[in-house]
């Protein structure tokens, strides 16, 4: 028995407490003793726009240097995060990649250069080698630490460095697994996960919705003593994807192609999202493939159905596609024609997936 009830799945955040085991997590120790070893670092800035990274960032302090400054960033407005990060002299910062890539500009402006940065903190979304080449550049003194987790178990399920050269090869989202905290199971392709402590909440096994592969390496360059990784892949059934700070789902492009297309396309469609550095920005690219009913539209109606896709796609709370367009988050929307697509799929960047694709040939 496991539950599919997790933020990953329903998109809403379940839980949010700060565990015992969190402190203690295997991961915290070796950054400690490892990666951190020779690296100043007194002053944290939790940045993005929801308070829950405040509440890591405290749980960080502990875990980490019980002497370091937390800094509250402001979750509405980067500008004066950035202005915040220059006058308190922040050198450690816990965020996504995309805000990571965002911010560095930002600080830039106001005079206080990402080279002042000496760690990094970064999750809840998949990193790309789009983000990992651009994040290298814009801090080039971070020691930066990857994780993969979910919010209601509050430990993470994988950890990578900025020294694990071994899994950055293997492949974009390939993190040393929790074995310690966890039991970590694969059904279907996709990973399941039974938490070994006590919390408050009755739910222990979650099923996050993640195809993964779990496997045995060599000894990494960065030395971690665990032999077990997990490489993290697509969602199981392709129907929402979270990247670039936004979150795609299949239920609502569907809902719009019915009220503004269904005279000429069906609400069938494969969306294609890859992750671009251009720059010294992060964005996404995305392609919508959709099926007409009989006619393939013209060039002037399909820059229409752009139009009104762009502003009716909700992808982040109360913000549609067009306003992360305008912010340089996106490329526009690409829209292509084809007669073959059947359902509706979202297909993460195809360095994410052709590891995959590639198990599922030889399996058949
Ligand atoms: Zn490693």
């Amino acid at each position: 028995m496991f539950t599919y009830f997790s933020s990953g799945t329903s998109h809403k955040q379940s839980l949010m407490l700060p565990q015992r085991q969190f402190i203690a997590s295997p991961y915290h120790c070796y950054f400690n003793e490892v990666i951190a070893k020779n690296v100043n670092y007194s002053t944290l800035l939790p940045l993005r726009e929801n308070t829950d990274y405040l509440v890591l960032g405290l749980i960080m302090s502990k875990i980490l240097k019980p002497d370091l400054l937390v800094v509250p960033s402001d979750v509405y407005n980067q500008d004066i995060s950035a202005y915040i990060a220059s006058q308190t002299k922040v050198d450690f910062i816990i965020t996504q990649p995309t805000a990571a890539v965002y911010f560095a500009n930002l600080l830039k402006t106001v005079k206080y250069p990402p080279t002042n940065i000496t760690v990094l903190y970064l999750s809840a979304e998949p990193m790309t080698n789009a983000a990992h080449k651009l994040i290298r550049q814009l801090y080039p003194n971070a020691k930066i630490l990857y994780w993969y987790g979910m919010t209601e178990v509050c430990a993470t399920i994988g950890m990578r460095s900025s020294i694990c050269n071994t899994l950055e090869n293997l492949h974009p989202n390939a993190y040393h697994l929790n074995t310690r905290d966890f039991i970590s199971e694969i059904e279907n392709n996709s990973l399941v996960i039974t938490q070994l402590y006590k919390t408050p909440f009755p739910l222990i096994r979650y099923h996050t919705g993640d195809k993964i592969v779990i496997k045995e390496v060599a000894p990494c360059t960065c030395a971690f003593p665990n032999d077990k990784i997990v490489i993290v892949g697509p969602r199981e059934n392709l129907r929402s994807y979270k990247i670039g700070s936004m979150i795609f789902r299949a239920e609502d492009i569907e809902s719009l192609l019915v009220e503004h297309c269904s005279n000429i396309l069906t609400k069938d469609f494969r969306l294609e999202i890859e992750s671009i550095a251009t720059n010294d920005q992060l964005l996404i690219d995305p392609i919508l493939y959709l099926k007409p009913l009989k006619e393939t539209p013209s060039l002037e109606l399909t820059q229409k159905i752009i139009y009104l896709l762009e502003k009716d796609l909700i992808v982040h709370p109360r913000t549609s596609l067009s306003t992360m367009v305008m912010a340089g988050l996106s490329n526009r929307l690409k829209i292509k024609y084809d007669f073959g697509v059947q359902g509706g799929t979202i297909m993460p960047p195809k360095e994410l997936h052709q590891y995959f694709d590639k198990m599922g040939k030889a399996e058949a």
